[in-house]
């Protein structure tokens, strides 16, 4: 690919209101695709998370656990049929501002092992950006050769497209302004992390020991996991609050933004 598309991941708890089952936030929705619109970036694929769409219902059928049994095939479905809800409010938007973006379904061309991606179809992703389509994937429940089923999240997905297509950067929008020395949802003297180098985010996922001066934990941990993969590649990640209005475009745009900037060191 001759221009290194960047990668923008809208947190569902950016997209929905996440404790409303099925619920999307509509005011940032049309706002994030204004700010996309605004930033008039060439080369741009987005992934989306789940939120209310995805995460409730696959929880009550045990998705993630794999298959156990045939009353969870209807959860499956119904998990992947409520993100192509949520995928459709957010291409709708972003065709509403004028920008051709185009649904990708994960779960129609992915099949993990044991969660993991191990091969990517690329084909009609690179050529797809090349023309300057906005490809909008997302995280989805998809087949696996081991466990049957698996959720592949979309933190996971960003951080491999990432690679295969040469990203310059991962933006990450999250509901907080980045990476905190501790939950600041629940710890009023936590930190914001400016700045990280891989080393910092493999001592946060536990990779080296040593004394622990950074506690992430739920939705953070995964995407820290998952977001080493890019950055050890040489990919700037960028998690900032897609929340507050004009962070996105500011991101995409190359200017100063609030938020945890981590590169390789
Ligand atoms: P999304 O749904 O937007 O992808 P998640 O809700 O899964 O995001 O993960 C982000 C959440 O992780 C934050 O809202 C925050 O409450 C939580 N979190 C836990 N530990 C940390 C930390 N050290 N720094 C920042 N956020 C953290």
């Amino acid at each position: 690919m001759k221009s290194k598309p960047i990668m923008l991941k809208l947190g569902g708890s950016v997209i929905t209101v996440k404790d409303k089952f099925l619920t999307p936030n509509t005011e940032a929705i049309n706002r994030l695709a204004e700010e996309v619109a605004d930033s008039e970036v060439s080369h741009l694929v987005i992934v989306h998370g789940g939120g209310s769409y995805g995460h409730p219902i696959a929880a009550r059928y045990k998705i993630t656990e794999g298959f156990k049994g045939k009353h969870q095939l209807i959860g499956f479905s119904e998990t992947h049929n409520a993100m192509m809800s949520l995928n459709k409010l957010i291409v709708e938007a972003l065709i509403g501002k004028g920008l051709p973006a185009l649904s990708i379904s994960p779960s129609s061309s992915i099949i993990t092992r044991h969660g993991r991606i191990h091969d990517i179809p690329l084909d009609i992703l690179t050529h797809a950006v090349s023309m300057g389509f906005i490809p909008v994937s997302y995280g989805d429940p998809v087949l696996d050769h081991e466990k049957g089923f698996a959720i592949l999240s979309g933190d996971q997905l960003i951080s491999i497209l990432a690679v295969k297509l040469g990203a310059e950067k991962v933006i990450v929008g999250v509901d907080v302004d980045g990476l905190y020395t501790s939950d600041p949802k629940t710890n009023p003297s936590a930190q914001l992390i400016e700045h990280a180098t891989l080393g910092d985010l493999r001592e946060l996922v536990g990779e080296v020991s040593g004394s622990k001066t950074v506690d992430v934990t739920g939705g953070m941990m995964g995407k820290i996991f998952e977001l080493t993969l890019p950055v050890m590649n040489g990919i700037e990640v960028l998690i900032v609050n897609a929340l507050k209005p004009d962070n996105i475009r500011r991101a995409l745009s190359g200017e100063n933004v609030r938020g945890t900037r981590i590169i390789k060191g």
